[in-house]
Order: C-alpha cells, then structure tokens, then sequence
C-alpha cells in the first residue's frame, strides 16, 4: 500500500499538532470519499481526537421552541419564508423548561440550545433563558441560536443566564440566503465581547461546495477565534428551491470533518468537534461530539424533530458509546465514565 509522499507528510505533521495549509487542505478534500486516501485522513483525524479529547465525548441538546416564515429565507431551511410549508410553533415558557429538564436529567449535556428564527421575540426570549437557567445544573452552558444579536442584546441575554451562543456564516451567505454577512459577523464580535461561549460550524455543506470554498469557509470559521468548531451538511428537502442540487453522504461529511478536525490543530484550546446530524462514521473521523434534538429543526419538515431526524440524550449516549468514546465530559470536568452499564 502506498500513499503519496506529499499526503504523507500532511498526516505526519497533523500527528505531530500541526494544521495543514489552505492548498493542503484543498488536497485532503479533492480526494473521493470512497478512496484510500480519504479512508486514512479520516482514520488520522480519528487519532487526533482521541488524544486530544483523552477519548472523551461532548454532548449538547437543541430545543426549536418558536418558528414562523423566516425572513432569512435560506435556501436549504424549511423555515424560509419563501418556500416554508412548515406550520407557526411558539411553544410556552414552561414547555421549554420541561423539555430542558428533560434533556439534562442524565447528567451528560455540556450545552443546551435554544433555537429560534431570525427574527424572534426577544423579550420572550429573555425570560426563556431565564426560565431555563432556573431548571438546568449549574454546569450547563444555557446558549442561543437565534438571529442577530447587537452587543447590548448579548450582555442583557448573559445577565439572565446565557452563556454560549451558535451563529455561524454560512457557505455562501447572501446568495443562498437573504442574510447580510457583515451582520452576521458583527453578532459573532458581539457574543464575543459579552463574553459568551461562540462555536463555527461549516454548513451547510452540499455536492456543489468545491475543495477550495470548503477549505476557505474552514480557514474564515478559524479566523474567527471559535471555541468549538464542527461541520454540517445540507439535508434534502424537496420544497427547497436547490433541491435539485442533492445531498452529500455522510463518508463525505466525515471526510470535511476530517479537515476541520486538522485546521483545529491551529488552536489547541478547541477539544470539540461535531457533526450534524450525529452519525457514527463522523464519531470515527476527528467528531467527538453530537446533539439531542426536539421540536423543530430547519432540516426537518417534521413538526417534532424527536420524531424523525433528531436524537435524543439516550440515542446520543449509546452512539458516541459505539464510536468507542470512553464517556463524557461535562463543563465542569466531571467525567461520566461509560464503564457502568447503566451510563451506556
Ligand atoms: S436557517 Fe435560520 S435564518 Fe435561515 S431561514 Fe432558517 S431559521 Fe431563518
């Protein structure tokens, strides 16, 4: 078996910590996700993770507590108001608290997301995140992933209890989508400076993202300072306006997983890497992390997303469990081992 000199030396360096260059990048995704090649960069990536994550998973849960047409209207989300046939769902203050509880009883979520449009309602918003705060462990980082946010909406969200945020800048921001790029990143400087815990994930990732706009999206999400980074594909929907542009494999998710897990390497403060959705063949290539999902979800044309597309804490559990993690990892350094059969 032989790989080439060059492919070589990208690995060696990535075992040794050290990320690959942008054209090097663009080399480890021009590979077929079928070939040898790619096989070895997600098994490399693999070993990276174990080693830096001391074989420890991370999990989180998202609660979509409140959609409507959105005026976002991505291309790729069923919640765009342009092709939406997704119905209104407001859910109230006290179903989301006992969806939190829900989704914290096991004693194993690092995060806890509360998703929203947009354009959301950010009074109401303040007292949800208040609301569940009150109701989740100390430990969990109660986080958004809601539309724009300026820097005084993101110390008031702190002050009652935020202390994480999701926005990301999508592949192809403004053309896919009606959203204003530069304000999207203003929002990430602003729950920056509020002091909120800020993730990137590259998404949502289709057939048509060339090696070269992938690798760039990852080397953009890097310069960004995240805290945690992940990768996500686009998934299918037959009302989407680019439905006739497919849908990637997950071999090939991994495989952009397998990248973002090496351009981490920039930043040895990033220990978390997901994959959305969850799926064992991104848990064995540089992903040590996966979400619970429930109510709804802009890749899912299902009502409650428990219902289809998303995992529950349990079914996250037993996958990372199967991906041979050796437990969990909460934010407060407690480990919950899988060695006890009733943590499996
Ligand atoms: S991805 Fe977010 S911003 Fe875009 S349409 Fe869906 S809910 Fe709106």
């Amino acid at each position: 078996m032989q790989i080439s000199a060059q492919l070589q030396g990208i690995l060696d360096r990535a075992l040794e910590r050290k990320a690959p260059m942008r054209d090097e990048m663009v080399q480890l995704l021009r590979y077929s996700e079928q070939s040898l090649e790619a096989g070895i960069i997600r098994a490399v990536a693999n070993r990276i993770t174990r080693e830096r994550s001391r074989n420890l998973a991370i999990l989180s849960g998202q609660i979509g507590y409140a959609t409507a047409p959105c005026a976002g209207d991505c291309a790729f989300c069923v919640f765009g108001a342009g092709h939406s046939t997704f119905p209104e769902v407001n859910m109230s203050v006290e179903e989301v608290a006992e969806h939190a509880k829900a989704f914290t009883s096991r004693g194993v979520l690092t995060t806890l997301w509360l998703m929203s449009m947009h354009q959301f309602d950010f009074a109401r918003f303040l007292e949800i995140v208040a609301a569940v705060r009150a109701v989740v462990p100390e430990y969990v980082i109660v986080s958004s992933n809601v539309g724009d946010l300026t820097l005084e909406q993101a110390k008031e969200l702190k002050a009652a209890g935020l202390a994480g945020a999701y926005h990301t800048i999508r592949l192809r921001e403004g053309l896919d989508t009606k959203l204003d790029r530069n304000e999207r990143i203003q929002t990430v400087r602003n729950i920056q400076e509020a002091g909120l815990h800020w993730g990137f994930c590259c998404e949502p990732i289709g057939p048509e993202h060339t090696p070269e706009e992938l690798a760039d999206q990852i080397l953009f999400g890097m310069s960004l300072r995240p805290q945690s980074f992940g990768a996500m594909r686009r998934v299918w929907l037959p009302n989407s306006p680019i439905a006739d542009r497919g849908q990637i494999t997950q071999v090939r998710l991994a495989q952009v997983v397998a990248v973002v897990t090496f351009a981490t390497l920039a930043d040895p403060n990033i220990v978390a890497i997901g994959a959305h959705e969850p799926n064992l063949i991104c848990l064995m290539s540089g992903a040590n992390s996966a979400c619970a999902e429930c109510g709804a979800n802009p890749r899912d044309e299902t009502v409650e997303t428990s219902k289809n597309l998303g995992l529950s804490v349990d079914n996250c559990v037993r996958m990372v469990y199967e991906a041979g993690f050796d437990g969990v990892v909460r934010p407060d350094r407690q480990v919950v081992p899988f060695s006890s059969p009733t943590n499996r």
